[in-house]
């Protein structure tokens, strides 16, 4: 038999990654955040959906899927679920009503009657597919998804990250350093697959060594702190704030969390098995000082010396349209920016010409203004790393900016490996 994989977003891009797999199963049915914002090339009415993982770009359109007549189960790992309405909600919130909001209030309303979660390795069956979870070390309950057909096996990878080897990062191997992020643990599982369909977000950046971004970040934060100046953390709600909030626990750095990463933290403190370490994270939690008031007491926190970890993370929104303004004109502030900003965004006009527009007006910025990687994504290396052990199987290259050349590559390498386009249907048998 032969598996269909029909790819409706995410081929050749980062952002609404969506894929039918013969015709039943979908997987994935993101968002690409743009003014305006895109969806998948059309809205299948699958027999059920699978859903690799929480973030916007993944699960940012499901709610449309239960428009119509069709209630297609969604099966997610539980932190999956519950971060997939929580972007939903803020969708609704922020563009309800409009083009930029396909889904409707009783449209996620009914996400909560077709849910279906399950853990990492317990199988299940899925549009007459049997279906199984794997820790991704992207997020927490982030998942590679296998699919298996009766005859052939699917592996798609989702968003991923992997540890590195602590003997080769350079990490000095003292108690602070870390090999991969400090909330999830990397990838281990490499389930046999037929076809590996792979994410390539950075599959042309050597990340700096995980150890390393940490130390710099700190020494720096630590440096501001004590010549009395506010540190403003821009950070993504999911993940990123998280990953900070255990960094400055374990350096006993003073910090506020702001924004809807309070929100995150609280719904993932349900979830202990889903965190790399549920000791660390309850106490970094307790480290934190949780923002929970308006404005004036905003105004209050930045004459502290402390850290503030907010949204957003390319300063496009959020409580760090409060901060920014207060501590900009004073060089001994800081603004750390902890990931990737999307060109045309206010946080990479800000690193790129020192002044960005906050809230509508355009603030030149005294403060001094840094970049940090602590990306959650696997690197050249971790792909190729991850790859080398499905040298057998048909690699398919999908989310990031560059999948045609790195295919390429592959195939240079010796791979079986190509990077399909949008709309395109690639058919593929198993071997045996
Ligand atoms: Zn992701």
């Amino acid at each position: 038999m032969v598996m269909d994989i029909r790819f409706l977003g995410g081929a050749r891009e980062v952002g609404r990654s969506a894929i039918l797999v013969n015709d039943a199963l979908l997987l994935d049915f993101g968002m690409l955040t743009a003014n305006p914002p895109q969806f998948p090339l059309e809205t299948p009415d699958p027999e059920a959906v699978v859903v690799s993982h929480g973030h916007l770009d993944h699960v940012g359109t499901i709610p449309t899927l239960l428009s119509g007549d069709g209630r297609p189960p969604i099966h997610w790992t539980p932190p999956t679920a519950e971060l997939a309405q929580t972007l939903a909600r803020d969708t609704l919130k922020l563009h309800g009503g409009s083009y930029n909001c396909p889904f409707t209030e009783p449209d996620l309303k009914r996400v909560t009657q077709v849910s279906e979660t399950h853990g990492y390795r317990e199988p299940f069956e899925a549009a007459g597919h049997e279906i199984t979870f794997y820790n991704a070390g992207h997020i927490p309950g982030s998942a590679h998804v296998l699919v298996d057909d009766g005859d052939t096996r699917l592996l798609y990878t989702g968003d991923f990250h992997i540890d590195a080897d602590v003997d080769s990062s350079g990490s000095n191997g003292h108690a602070s350093s870390v090999a991969g992020q400090r909330l999830v643990s990397g990838t281990t599982a490499r389930p046999d697959a037929d076809i590996v369909l792979c994410e390539s977000t950075y599959s042309d950046v050597d990340h700096e060594p995980r150890a390393t971004v940490e130390e710099r970040f700190v020494e720096s934060v630590e440096t501001t702190l004590w010549d009395g100046g506010t540190v403003v953390v821009p950070a993504f709600a999911i993940g990123r704030t998280q990953e900070l909030m255990l960094v400055c626990a374990a350096h006993d750095i003073p910090c506020y969390v702001d924004g809807m990463g309070t929100q995150v933290t609280e719904m993932l403190r349900q979830y202990p098995d889903y965190v790399r370490d549920a000791e660390a994270f309850r106490r970094a939690i307790s480290h934190a000082r949780f923002v929970t008031g308006r404005d004036g007491q905003r105004k209050r926190i930045v004459d502290q010396k402390a850290a503030i970890i907010t949204t957003s993370g390319m300063l496009s929104g959020g409580p760090a349209m409060t901060y920014i303004p207060e501590i900009r004109r004073n060089p001994a502030n800081k603004i750390t920016m902890t990931g990737y900003q999307v060109e045309g965004t206010p946080g990479r006009d800000l690193l790129e010409t020192g002044s960005a527009e906050i809230d509508g007006r355009v603030m030149p910025v005294s403060a001094q203004v840094e970049q940090y990687d602590f990306s959650a994504h696997a690197d050249r290396d971790g792909i190729l790393e991850f790859l080398a052990s499905y040298r057998d199987s048909s690699v398919l290259i999908n989310h990031g900016d560059r999948c045609e050349a790195f295919a390429e590559e592959l195939r240079g390498d010796g791979f079986d490996a190509s990077a399909p386009e949008l709309g395109d249907v690639v058919s593929v048998e198993a071997s045996t």
